[in-house]
């Protein structure tokens, strides 16, 4: 259900998306959960449908697709696992960062692995001593010679120790947003480092670890643009990240208000089945009607960054924090529809409200997204 009528081919992409969650994520997902298990091989797969890049250009080997079409796709793997769905969004913004600020030598060298995603890419902005104030951040790049010498450490990265390539922010210059560039890291660049996979409460599916830098040398020609933009190609990236993350939102409420659907026409209370009180039946109409409002708002932003519009960065921040706030709120009420089934982990809900916490946090948090939002609306 939805209030826009997409043309046959979106439907098309949505279907590819949603079968391949049916049938390749959503019976694993409890186990890669469990197991902590990153499910690389089955990425792969995705990729080979074309899910590694999807809004990179053709001509290196990506599905030249909209954000709009993205949106669809990580709506569509979420109900399958939203921690899946959301590493691959992780992938696709750090290659299309490449793709959009590299040189045509670093796209030819880096994106048709990256689409194929023989090699797997991680996006480095996070550090202990900065999250929100991503611009005070303090991993320094020294020029010698033909190389960058960094030291630092990056914190929270989504995929590090798997990865083959890291998009970093590094400081080459003054303090603030102009001294920062952005380099890609490779795996192998010696002095690079991990730190343990962090336990945590959710997206147990992707690894969560600390990235090191220890005099580790990177050539100058791993890096995007000139010096000095680094803070608008990182912020550039979380625009279309934002509008993926609340995808994500979204198709793991909706799995999970199905599974709400599912289970309380079989529950039976009272003498007649759950879904027959009328009390939780509002409760399933405010779900499904939230879920659209946030589906219609996210829609909309994508189109807006699809079409460059000069609001397009505040729309992806409302769009990202009605979404991911929407969808935990959704994802929760359908763990209470449940009742105490839904907090045994074989029903699945608990997992969907554990996974879909984060993404209030990451990718800008959204206390963060109101100050963007708000910044737009108050001068001064
Ligand atoms: C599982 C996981 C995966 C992640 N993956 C990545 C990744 O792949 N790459 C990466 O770079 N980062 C990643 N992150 C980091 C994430 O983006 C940061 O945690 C987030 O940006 C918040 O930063 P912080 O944790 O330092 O919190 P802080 O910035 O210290 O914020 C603490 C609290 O203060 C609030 N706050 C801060 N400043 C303001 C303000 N001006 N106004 C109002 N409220 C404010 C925040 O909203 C928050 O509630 C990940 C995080 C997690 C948990």
């Amino acid at each position: 259900m939805t209030l826009f009528t997409l043309p046959e081919d979106q439907v098309a992409i949505r279907e590819m998306a949603r079968s391949f969650a049916a049938e390749r994520i959503a019976p694993h997902a409890l186990d890669w959960d469990e197991r902590k298990h990153f499910p690389l091989d089955v990425l792969r797969e995705a990729a080979g449908l074309g899910m590694g890049g999807i809004y990179i250009s053709e001509e290196h080997g990506g599905s030249g697709l909209t954000r709009l079409d993205a949106a669809l796709i990580f709506e569509a793997l979420s109900l399958g696992c939203p921690t899946v769905a959301a590493f691959l969004s992780i992938h696709n913004m750090a290659a299309w960062m490449i793709d959009k600020f590299g040189s045509a030598a670093q796209r030819e060298r880096f994106l048709p692995s990256l689409c194929r995603m023989d090699a797997v890419a991680a996006y480095c902005l996070t550090e202990p001593g900065s999250g929100s104030d991503a611009a005070s951040l303090r991993t320094t790049a020294r020029r010698e010679g033909d190389h960058y010498v960094l030291n630092g450490a990056k914190q929270f990265i989504s995929g590090a120790g798997a990865a083959d390539l890291y998009v970093t922010m590094v400081r080459t210059g003054e303090a603030g947003p102009k001294g920062i560039s952005t380099l890609v890291v490779p795996a192998d660049a010696p002095g690079l480092s991990f730190g343990p996979n962090e336990r945590k409460m959710g997206w147990n599916a992707q690894p969560t670890r600390a990235v090191i830098f220890e005099e580790c040398r990177v050539p100058v020609a791993n890096r995007l643009g000139e010096e000095g933009i680094g803070f608008r190609i990182a912020m550039a990236g979380l625009d279309g990240g934002r509008l993926n993350i609340g995808a994500c939102s979204l198709g793991g409420a909706q799995a999970a208000l199905d599974k709400s659907l599912a289970y309380m026409a079989e529950r039976k209370a009272f003498g007649k089945s759950l879904d027959a009180f009328q009390a939780l039946q509002f409760r399933l109409a405010d779900m499904a009607t939230e879920l659209e409002a946030a589906r219609a708002l996210l829609y909309g932003a994508a189109a807006s960054l699809d079409r460059g519009d000069p609001d397009a960065t505040q729309r992806s921040a409302m769009a990202k924090r009605f979404a991911t706030d929407t969808g935990f709120r959704v994802a929760n009420e359908a763990l209470q529809l449940h009742g105490g089934y839904g907090y045994l982990s074989e029903y699945g809900v608990e997992k969907i409200v554990r996974d879909l916490r984060v993404h209030q946090i990451l990718e800008g948090t959204n206390e963060i997204m109101r100050v963007i939002v708000a910044r737009g609306l108050v001068a001064g």
